[in-house]
């Protein structure tokens, strides 16, 4: 083989417009030939190179190790080797290239120069280097995150954890079972079945993600809430999902808050129920008050209107309260404005709404009653009230009465009711009293 150039040699125009980098090198170092692709590497002319040898344009930290791999060759210890190093670009860049070498010996044995190969990896190498480096930001990003991370081959049920997954559970990675059942074991038995639900409709493919919020038991036996995200990263030619990956995130924390927040509306519920009762019951007799009665009537007087029912409305005062407390005293008569509560209760019906509006006056709305059906039971109250087996003395009422006629639906407004039900219990006061009267009758008798 000769050193020097044949342009009509096939060999040289091989050479010369090969794909890689190709070169003879003298046994001290110096570039002998060199070839177009070597030129385009380095950045260097022919002239320019042939002037320098391998040594110049090596990276200095490359170097020792290339010029052992040379001493091995020449000491017949190698054939050929094969190493990654870096040169410097005549602009002064640093370039990657995969270098192998040979030796060729003369007749006699002794070295007669290297045969170098020469491919620029520096793209291969940067990208390497990139994909290391984005490895370690994510590495670092899930570990800033306090992420637990799995990664489960789902074929033979073996799982990578990270020492953090184990840890959030008291565990050293070590104490950690690489199998799917270190994980499936440590579920709470009230979230497995969800759990397993939510995994199963990922892994045939029915969501796009597996999130499931769920407790893990922890080394000391209490429970801690993970937020669980994954995803099957790979499937098999018929679909199976083959490979799955996620993240655990201690969330106990946020369960406590959201548990105390839970609580905190519930007592905030109950207060605002206590308060409504405030505003609107009486807390004597239990019974509406004076102005849930007068929100309930004009309520009911618009559903008899929507409806074309009537309505009546009744009115009770005890009979000589007044001497009852003068005789027993205040707190025996709020027992008995409590015992007359109940005896009201008891006699309506349950779509009745009974209400204490004054000290010792109730009133009765009597929604879908009719005027003789209202006088029937006012009069039957009144018995009642009267034949109870009161404790300390008999009681009476009087009792008026009023009734909404379908026929006057539109023209019959709460104050109307108020004022004809107090003349009615005017009229039975002013007429022997322990009686009821209905409005209807004085009208007549006016009449
Ligand atoms: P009448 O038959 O005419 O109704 O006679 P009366 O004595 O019942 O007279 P009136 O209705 O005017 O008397 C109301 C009395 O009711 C005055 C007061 O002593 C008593 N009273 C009012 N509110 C309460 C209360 O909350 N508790 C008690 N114990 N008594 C009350
Ligand atoms: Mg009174
Ligand atoms: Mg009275």
């Amino acid at each position: 083989m000769s050193l020097k150039s044949n342009p009509n040699d096939t060999f040289e125009n091989a050479f010369q417009y090969a794909a890689i980098g190709m070169a003879l090198v003298s046994p001290q170092g110096q570039w002998l030939r060199v070839n177009r692709a070597l030129c385009e590497i380095t950045g260097y002319s022919e002239q320019e190179l042939l002037k320098l040898s391998f040594q110049d344009i090596t990276h200095p930290d490359d170097l020792n190790m290339d010029l052992d791999y040379l001493r091995q060759l020449l000491d017949g210890e190698l054939e050929s080797y094969t190493l990654e190093k870096r040169y410097f670009h005549k602009n002064g860049n640093i370039v990657w290239i995969l270098l192998s070498v040979s030796l060729m010996r003369d007749e006699d044995g002794q070295p007669h120069f290297f045969i170098a190969q020469i491919q620029d990896i520096t793209d291969r190498i940067m990208a390497l280097r990139e994909m290391r480096e984005s490895e370690q930001r994510l590495e670092l990003a899930i570990e800033g995150a306090e992420l637990g991370t799995w990664d489960w081959n789902i074929r033979t049920g073996h799982v990578t954890f990270n020492d953090r997954w184990a840890k959030m559970l008291g565990y050293s990675l070590e104490e950690i079972d690489t199998h799917i059942s270190s994980w499936e074991k440590r579920v709470h038995p009230d979230d497995a079945e969800e759990t397993r639900e939510i995994l199963a409709r990922h892994l045939r493919g029915d969501i796009e993600i597996y999130e499931s919020r769920h407790r893990l038991r922890h080394k000391d036996g209490h429970w801690i809430w993970v937020l669980d995200k994954g995803k099957v990263i790979e499937r098999n030619e018929v679909g199976d999902p083959v490979r799955a990956c996620g993240t655990h995130l201690d969330i106990s924390s946020r369960k406590e808050y959201e548990q105390q927040i839970e609580q905190q509306s519930e007592q905030l519920r109950i207060a605002n129920e206590q308060l409504d009762r405030l505003a609107h019951i009486d807390s004597l007799t239990n019974l509406y008050n004076r102005r849930a009665f007068t929100a309930r009537l004009r309520e009911e007087i618009q559903r008899a209107n929507r409806n074309l029912t009537s309505l009546s409305l009744m009115m009770l005062d005890i009979d000589e309260f007044k001497a009852y407390n003068d005789t027993y005293g205040h707190p025996e008569g709020d027992i008995l404005l409590q015992q007359l509560a109940n005896v009201l209760q008891n006699s309506i019906r349950a779509s009745d709404v009974a209400a204490r509006i004054g000290g010792e006056e109730f009133a009765v709305i009597l929604p879908e009653t009719n005027v003789d059906d209202a006088r029937r039971v006012a009069e039957k109250l009144c018995r009642s009230i009267a034949g109870y087996p009161w404790d300390l003395r008999s009681i009476t009422v009087s009792i008026g009465v009023t009734t909404k006629a379908v026929e006057h639906s539109m023209t019959t407004d709460s104050s109307v009711l108020l004022s004809r039900v107090d003349a009615a219990l005017y009229y039975s006061k002013s007429h022997g009293k322990n009686r009821a009267t209905h409005s209807n009758s004085i009208d007549k008798v006016q009449k």
